[in-house]
């Protein structure tokens, strides 16, 4: 949606636990991208998984930025500003919406594999975890005109064998094919949960975001994400992918490392302290000094 050239970047915490200093580098980073060029900061609240989110969590989020002296300008529990809701869960009607679209044009269809079935179908090499639909229910025909969303099943994107190229704000020059690298994937989920890809791409697009900034863990998302966008006829984001951060034994912080969570960071720190070691991860400043959100924006210029 239309915002008059204005610079927009958005934190988009999933509230399935209190966030660690790894989320608190991506908010801290997003938040500075933005505030430093006098853009604007969206707080979303990335609930779709029923099972895993709290709003307990959200609210100890929204604490946990407060407390560290991150603002923002719309989003958060509240609902603040113009294109909410803010809160994922509240968006089902407008993601259903986008759903048909893509229905009607032909790009979707039902598919009724287990995960076991998926797994099955694997490639040997496919060693990362990653899993690609081998395209057990795929129509024959592309486009499929006649799927019923509401019969059981989850609802799978076709995906055409062709590259997706984009230049990432940190990460640099990014290729991915879409069939080899992600395969046909998922937008609603057997149970009705909606898919992060369809519910990121449609909320980005219509709350005006101009940039995304999130791990790179998020790296080949951002291909599936930019198809979405091409198939709904918005205009992509810039993205802007960090490093992650990892712990002691170099692995990816999770929200199980209790040392790094906020909680055990709030017990044993200031939250100037915090920031400074942000900074200093950041390389912003040569140690892990003390700063302020302001301090921050004056070194950050
Ligand atoms: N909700 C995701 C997370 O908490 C972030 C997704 C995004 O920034 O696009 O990891």
């Amino acid at each position: 949606m239309e915002r008059s050239g204005e610079i927009v970047g958005r934190f988009a915490p999933s509230p399935s636990g209190r966030m660690h200093l790894g989320n608190v580098y991506t908010a801290v980073m997003s938040w500075l991208s933005v505030r430093r060029r006098g853009g604007r900061w969206i707080l979303r609240i990335e609930d779709l998984d029923p099972q895993r989110s709290k709003l307990e969590y959200a609210r100890l989020i929204e604490d946990d930025l407060h407390w560290l002296g991150l603002d923002w300008d719309e989003g958060g529990l509240d609902d603040v500003g113009p294109y909410g809701p803010y809160t994922q869960s509240r968006r089902g009607e407008i993601y259903a919406e986008y759903l048909e679209r893509l229905a009607r044009e032909g790009y979707i269809y039902k598919c009724r594999c287990t995960r076991a079935d998926v797994m099955a179908t694997q490639a040997p090499h496919q060693s990362d975890g990653r899993v690609i639909y081998a395209g057990t229910c795929r129509p024959p025909v592309m486009p499929c005109r006649d799927v019923d969303l509401a019969a059981p099943g989850a609802v799978r994107l076709w995906v055409p064998d062709a590259d997706i190229c984009f230049d990432d704000l940190i990460a640099g020059p990014q290729r991915f094919n879409l069939a080899r690298d992600c395969g046909d994937f998922i937008v609603r989920r057997a149970d009705g949960a909606w898919s992060y890809q369809l519910a990121v791409v449609v909320d980005d697009a219509l709350m005006g975001v101009t940039e995304v900034m999130r791990g790179n863990d998020l790296l080949l998302s951002a291909a599936q994400q930019i198809y979405l966008y091409r198939l709904f006829g918005f205009e992509p984001p810039r993205f802007a992918h960090l490093p992650l951060i990892t712990n002691a034994r170099g692995q990816r912080l999770s929200k199980r490392d209790a040392s790094q969570s906020m909680e055990a960071l709030r017990a044993t720190h200031t939250p100037a302290e915090v920031l400074g070691m942000v900074a200093h991860m950041a390389r912003l400043q040569p140690d892990a000094a003390p700063i302020s959100p302001k301090e921050l924006l004056l070194i950050s210029n």
